[in-house]
């Protein structure tokens, strides 16, 4: 049901788009089609139905809010392992394989969001105190003098996983570890 209910009060609705707009209806109409075929796969050939459940949860992925090969979605959700720092309902918080300094730590939603323009406001008000409290620890724990918050958006701007994430990198008095 929480599924549901995110898919239909962020999927269709929350995104300036009227129901009836040329794209929401490409969307949902691209989405029936997908979710056919997997019911005809599923061997559900006869009726052509395919479940609500399932039909929402193909226009979460058409609409960029889950994504099957996205490597930060499977961290997040915990299906690949990661060096997690931090977790609760909404976010994993986990080491940065290629760290600019010693603690260097991703924020990342659960949810799929490519990147800030996509993401929920909710999320979004809830990742910049969670990386106060990151570096406050990073201050306490690492004995870091200070870090950066950093979020990038789109190829230009750096940003090469295309799954909202937010830098919290220590810095250390004299150098970078
Ligand atoms: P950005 O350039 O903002 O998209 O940052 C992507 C960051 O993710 C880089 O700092 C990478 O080192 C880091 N990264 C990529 N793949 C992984 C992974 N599997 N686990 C942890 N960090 C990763
Ligand atoms: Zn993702």
């Amino acid at each position: 049901t929480a599924v549901l209910a995110r898919a239909n009060a962020g999927g269709l609705f929350s995104i300036g788009r009227t129901p009836d707009s040329e794209k929401t209806r490409s969307v949902f109409e691209r989405a029936l089609k997908k979710c056919r075929k997997q019911a005809e796969r599923a061997g559900r050939a006869r009726t052509g139905r395919c479940g609500r459940h399932a039909l929402l949860l193909i226009i979460m992925e058409e609409m960029n809010m889950r994504d099957d090969n996205c490597i930060f979605c499977k961290i997040a959700n915990g299906e690949i392992p990661s060096a997690t720092v931090y977790e609760d309902d909404d976010f994993r918080a986990i080491l940065d394989l290629g760290p600019a300094s010693n603690g260097h730590t991703l924020i990342l939603p659960k949810n799929h969001y490519k990147d800030l323009c996509e993401a929920d406001e909710t999320v979004m008000a809830k990742i910049l105190p969670l990386a106060a409290k990151l570096g406050k620890s990073m201050k306490s724990q690492l004995g870091a003098s200070g870090f950066n918050v950093v979020q990038n958006n789109g190829t230009s701007a750096g940003q090469t996983v295309f799954h909202l994430h937010v830098h919290v990198i220590p810095r250390y008095e004299g150098g970078p570890d």
